[in-house]
């Protein structure tokens, strides 16, 4: 049958350059060989450097300096790792410095990332990275099943996104041949949940996107009523760190599998999980990743480290060796689905996650989220240090209650407790219960914020 949808948002698609095209190409590449896979990124992170190197003033010295690029234009990806990393506060003091001086030649626009962990970040991206970020996440989709207008729910918290009061007749119409349906997730009060589960229902879609914590949200409401949800042939998720508790929670109320997807705004989609979930594989085709320890030497397999990302297809303003602020390993073994994209193992946090105790030992943010996050009583939470040797925990319990220390006294003191015992037993900890935990700009919500200086 001709699907119509379909037939007007290839055409919608194919105004907007050659994205379809960059599928095909990653739908057979994917199989690539690793050998023949490297060969081809390496000759796009070559072609980025030498750009770099003519066109963006704030490169041309370091790329020279680190042995990167010499004066006659060679490229010497040895000492690549020698290049200094790009950091979120880059861009503000260098935005104009870190500008192509071609960009009149380019399609560009501006784009912001939100500040879920600092301040938010302006840049610049082209056309030719919009299109291969679209070309990656469509891949990514079909990894899980889901194909092009297919039916999608999208649980979503970025007000900018959502385009909230800003829609117009295109928004509507883009979300109509999509075969999309947008919930807002910053409003998640019990009438907003309800009803999110009875547009679920109605809709029945193939596919949920949705950030994490959103879902997560929307599978215990719907389990704690006792209520009956479509299940989606998958559930892609992202915006922030799946928890094994969430995975599990999400599958079973939805009876479906979760793909973790990982990127950001300013980068893109960098890595998703394939059918075997095995880890998270990397895109090579717009990406060139590494994780480097402490000391910037490359981690092993199974060693944590830090995330540092270049964008190989964003010519208007460069993103080379870019810490993003999170924290991951590779895996050891080998995905049986039979890509040899690099995979990593998990995305372990952020680095600002981490609390410190009184005596300068670190303790790993996600040490709170398994404990508070796998409560019954605890609908949400946020744990905040401020200062060294104090320790505050907001929750928003799941019923609403005159006086909740009282009623929940055992489990407010064994997590008092437990909270000692992670982070010393001279800690203060002060525990309250709250009516509500705003978001994050970004319309991300963060667990763990750590405000003390390192
Ligand atoms: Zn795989």
């Amino acid at each position: 049958m001709i699907n119509l949808k379909e037939i007007a948002w290839k055409r919608r698609v194919s105004l907007q350059g050659p994205i379809l095209k960059h599928v095909r190409t990653l739908q057979q590449r994917q199989w690539l060989p690793y050998d023949q896979l490297l060969h081809l990124q390496q000759k796009k992170l070559t072609r980025l450097l030498r750009h770099a190197y003519e066109h963006v003033p704030y490169f041309r010295s370091r790329l020279e300096e680190a042995g990167v690029v010499s004066s006659d234009g060679s490229v010497f990806l040895d000492n690549f790792s020698k290049l200094p990393v790009m950091e979120r506060g880059t861009f503000y003091p260098y935005y104009e410095t870190l500008k192509s001086d071609d960009l009149c030649q380019r399609k560009w626009y501006e784009n912001w990332s939100g500040g879920s962990t600092g301040e938010p970040i302006r840049l610049i991206q082209d056309k030719a990275y919009f299109q291969w970020n679209q070309a990656v996440k469509i891949m990514y989709d079909q990894w899980s099943s889901k194909d092009l207008v297919d039916k999608q729910i999208v649980l979503w918290a970025s007000e900018r996104d959502l385009m909230v009061g800003k829609e117009t007749w295109k928004t509507y119409m883009g979300r109509w041949m999509r075969n999309e349906q947008w919930l807002n997730t910053r409003k998640m009060s019990e009438s907003c949940l309800q009803n999110y589960v009875e547009r679920i229902n109605r809709f029945r879609p193939v596919q949920i996107l949705a950030y994490v914590e959103s879902l997560y949200e929307l599978a215990r409401y719907a389990e704690d009523r006792g209520l009956a949800v479509h299940s989606p042939r998958s559930i892609m998720t992202t915006a922030s760190m799946l928890y094994p508790h969430m995975r599990g929670k999400i599958e079973q109320v939805f009876q479906a599998p979760v793909f973790n997807r990982y990127g950001s705004r300013e980068i893109g989609a960098i890595a998703c999980e394939c059918e075997h979930h095995t880890g998270l594989h990397v895109s090579m085709f717009t990406h060139y990743v590494e994780i480097v320890a402490p000391d910037g030497r490359p981690v092993s397999p199974g060693e944590t480290g830090e995330l540092v990302i270049t964008s190989l297809h964003n010519y208007a303003m460069p993103i080379i060796r870019y810490r993003i602020g999170d924290t991951a390993s590779w895996a050891v073994e080998t995905c049986s689905c039979g890509r040899s994209l690099p995979l990593l193992k998990e995305i372990t946090g952020r680095v600002n996650d981490c609390f410190v105790k009184p005596g300068g030992e670190l303790v790993d943010g996600r040490m709170f989220v398994i404990l508070l996050g796998t409560q019954s009583f605890v609908k949400k939470f946020q744990v905040v240090q401020n200062e060294v040797g104090k320790l505050d925990i907001l929750i928003i319990p799941i019923q609403e209650m005159h006086d909740p220390h009282a009623f929940y006294q055992d489990d407010v003191e064994r997590i008092v407790a437990k909270c000692r015992e992670l982070m010393g037993e001279e800690v203060h900890i002060q525990l309250q219960f709250v009516q509500d935990i705003p978001p994050t700009a970004s319309g991300k919500f963060r667990f763990t914020i750590s405000n003390v200086k390192r």
